[in-house]
């Protein structure tokens, strides 16, 4: 691969705050890649930028590139020599992608064959329905989530999660009086109902769809609970109750009953407290884990999670997530490939998602930045 031009520039996410575009002229084409903003982050994630956006964008437009040998997915680490002790973590992964894209390119290949070229299952995804928490605005749930995963092929599996977003709006309209029919973050639909009337209206959806397409649809919930814990109490505000650590585990083992998928229950260092939580579907970290392994090892010795969220920004290395998605493989730990909240166009998380043959994919229901990814492995599934 002979490298033409490389640069970078800043960008806005859906959110409209700003990110890291980075594009990549070789003898095969031209090629962009950008990099998502989280917003409910985990305290041990990588920072996004070395110092700052600007300084990360400076450094990569003064970096002369030229002579780099890159022939396969394992040559990331190449680039990880040069750039990861220079720029932040968002830089970096976009800098991995746009570099897999052009390879891909070359190879007359697409990038998951890159990382597996005899993948074959689709994940299923996790569809964010209604919101509260860190992604939503004024009286709201203070969970940060809660999901829809019907389980069925892919398209068939978004076609009715696009169709349980439309009813529970439906069902908002009647049940809160103040619903104004808006949507967060990740285009969920903002409510002021609690936590338990939502799950009452997602029981509700999940029971009339499930009638309807004959499937079965889980729930599931991303308590982000470290965005509402602080000094030993988990505060929350709809309706308002401050729980100390033993009945926040009350609590959840409560809910549970009906719930496949609790990602974050409970604050981001508590492995213990994980470990004390009863469910027979998957209890998932997030904040816990950050995409990084060596927190991963410490919840998987300490039976807290049997899931895991998968996001590259949050470690700024694809060669770290190999080692993790082989780690989960080796030890049945289950994957969720996942978007932040403040996403861009790039659809290279649905190529990375089914090349490491993550389970699932958490990347919104529909809308800007999450269409591309649902579309893609749409895509995918079609041409297999
Ligand atoms: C999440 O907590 O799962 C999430 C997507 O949040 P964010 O991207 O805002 O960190
Ligand atoms: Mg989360």
């Amino acid at each position: 691969m002979k490298v033409i031009k490389f640069n970078a520039r800043a960008i806005r996410d859906t959110r409209e705050d700003s990110t890291i575009e980075i594009s990549l002229k070789t003898n095969f084409g031209e090629f962009v890649s950008s990099a998502p903003n989280g917003k409910s982050r985990g305290k041990s994630e990588a920072k996004p930028w070395k110092e700052s956006l600007k300084e990360d964008v400076e450094f990569v437009n003064n970096y002369f590139i030229e002579g780099i040998i890159f022939k396969k997915f394992e040559d990331l680490e190449t680039l990880e020599d040069i750039f990861s002790s220079n720029v932040g973590a968002n830089t970096m992964i976009a800098i991995e992608y746009v570099f897999l894209k052009a390879l891909a390119k070359e190879q007359g290949k697409e990038v998951w064959e890159l990382i597996n070229s005899r993948a074959s299952k689709l994940p299923y995804p996790v569809g964010n329905a209604i919101g509260g928490g860190k992604h939503s605005e004024g009286k709201k749930p203070d969970f940060q989530e809660f999901h829809f995963i019907p389980i069925t092929n892919f398209s068939e599996a978004v076609e009715i999660n696009k169709r349980a977003w439309e009813n529970c709006k439906e069902i908002l309209k009647n049940v809160d009086a103040n619903f104004k029919e808006k949507t967060n973050d990740e285009n969920a639909w903002q409510t002021s109902l609690g936590n338990e009337q939502v799950l009452e209206v997602m029981k509700n959806v999940r029971d009339n769809m499930k009638d309807e397409f004959g499937v079965k649809i889980h729930l599931g919930i991303d308590v982000a609970g470290s965005s509402f814990y602080n000094r030993g109490k988990y505060n929350y505000q709809n309706p308002k109750n401050n729980l100390i650590k033993k009945d926040q585990i009350k609590l959840i083992n409560k809910i549970v009953k009906d719930i496949f998928y609790l990602e974050d229950p409970l604050e981001e260092n508590d492995f213990i407290g994980f470990s004390k939580l009863q469910s027979n579907g998957l209890i998932v970290g997030d904040d816990l884990t950050t995409t990084n392994l060596e927190r991963l090892k410490i919840a998987h010795l300490k039976k807290s999670i049997n899931a895991i969220i998968i996001k590259p920004n949050q470690i700024g290395s694809l060669i770290e997530v190999e080692k993790i998605v082989d780690y989960c493989k080796k030890n049945k730990i289950k994957m969720i490939f996942s978007h932040r909240s403040g996403e861009t166009s790039d659809s290279i998380l649905a190529d990375l998602c089914f090349g490491f043959q993550g389970e699932f994919i958490k990347t919104g229901i529909k809308g800007k930045g999450r269409d591309e990814k649902l579309n893609r492995l749409i895509e995918i599934e079609r041409r297999l």
